[in-house]
């Protein structure tokens, strides 16, 4: 049992998290098992996955006097599956932890293979129920687990990484939206693709089509492949890993791009000065740099490295270009974002119309009472 302190229950009735300053005492419980919620009264708030080690200290998957066992957890996978059905995606996400109901828990379909993704100690015991759930739903696909090291050390399990129980291919190669695009299962960033910007991939490519593109912190150049499928004359991606740099290469290849893409292995701030100083003019410019800001104390210095990006992708754009720029910091919310985007715009004297708002792609889905679920944010905009 974890009793709540008093007024801490409010929130605690909408949002899943509780952090050990909302808890006045727990008894009965050992660390990665259910717990029952209480607020100060003794009255029932829900019913979580307790660990007290880390600060986040307990999660609730329930708001409902209902047992949280390994049926639960079975129960909400065809719930969140059917959610993505439809959509059409090749690479999809089939499980986001807290906007699925299921918090440290992120499933991926890669075509014929399943990624797996435990990020608390009470997911990760119950990891084999999950993907006993995902087979009976999807059938008997290959299963490789991808568990994040630094979050496994912070709630104290052992990290699992690789294929479960048998092996599966060491290609798989994917359809997204007309491009083709390989992803090595159990390598990479996130758990191999940038999922939630699928669908800002086409979009952009889609409201541009022509004329020479710059692609920077391009990973496996998925915004350069969609605007030369989509007449795009000339790709030139600015990536600083290596592993990227072969992914975007192979992705070139793959869609018969070679020819008309270049990839530059270095530092993207660097080459966006160098850029400038030559005089290089792009058309549009895509900006999906990784989050600057990891922390809310460092908002400051990843504001300044959000307008210095801006600022040198404004210079190099060519009259009438397009520039899609990105956030996926959690601390930097939407208005804060635009703000740093104007002042970069005055900065650089250029003039932008705001062709759309962008965010995260629709199987990310964000939960209203839960903002955390909220974090990834897009410009298009356009030089007058
Ligand atoms: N646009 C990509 C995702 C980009 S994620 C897509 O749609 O798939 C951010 C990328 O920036 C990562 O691949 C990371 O390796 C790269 N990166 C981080 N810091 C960098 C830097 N200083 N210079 C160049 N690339 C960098």
């Amino acid at each position: 049992m974890l009793r709540l302190k008093r007024g801490r229950d409010r929130r605690a009735r909408t949002h899943p998290w509780i952090f050990k300053g909302d808890v006045a005492d727990v008894s009965d419980v050992t660390a990665g098992d259910a717990v029952t919620v209480l607020d100060a009264g003794g009255r029932f708030v829900g019913r979580g996955l307790f660990n007290p080690r880390p600060a986040l200290c307990c999660r609730i998957y329930t708001w409902i006097d209902e047992p949280l066992d390994r049926a639960f957890v079975a129960g909400r996978i065809p719930t969140a599956v059917q959610a993505r059905e439809g959509c059409g995606r090749e690479a999809v996400r089939l499980v986001w932890s807290e906007a699925d109901g299921l918090p440290g828990l992120v499933v991926d379909r890669y075509g014929p293979v399943l990624v797996v993704q435990c990020l608390t100690l009470g997911m990760a015991r119950h990891r084999a129920g999950v993907v006993a759930a995902l087979r009976e739903r999807l059938g008997d696909l290959p299963v490789v687990s991808m568990d994040d090291a630094t979050m496994a050390d912070l709630e104290g399990f052992e990290p699992v990484a690789g294929w479960l129980d048998r092996q599966g291919p060491d290609e798989v190669v994917v359809d997204e939206a007309g491009v083709r695009v390989a992803v090595r299962p159990g390598t990479g960033h996130k758990t191999g693709l940038y999922l939630d910007q699928a669908e800002n991939r086409a979009r952009v490519a889609v409201a541009d089509g022509r004329g020479d593109v710059l692609d920077v912190f391009a990973y496996s150049a998925g915004f350069a492949c969609h605007a030369l499928r989509a007449g795009g004359a000339r790709a030139v991606c600015v990536e600083s890993s290596a592993e990227a740099v072969a992914a975007a290469r192979r992705n070139f290849e793959l869609n018969g791009f070679a020819d008309r893409a270049e990839i530059r292995a270095v530092n993207a701030f660097d080459e966006l000065r160098r850029l400038d100083r030559e005089r290089e003019r792009f058309d549009l410019v895509v900006l999906d740099p990784p989050p600057f800001a990891r922390g809310r104390t460092a908002l400051a210095s990843a504001l300044r490295g959000y307008k210095e990006i801006n600022l040198r992708a404004l210079r190099v754009l060519a009259p009438g270009g397009r520039l899609a720029t990105f956030s996926c910091s959690h601390h930097v919310d939407e208005t804060t974002f635009e703000a740093t985007c104007h002042d970069a715009a005055a900065d650089a004297g250029v003039r932008l119309r705001v062709l759309d708002r962008l965010g995260q792609a629709a199987d990310h889905p964000m939960l209203l009472t839960v903002p955390e679920t909220r974090y990834l944010k897009g410009l298009l905009l356009e030089a007058l």
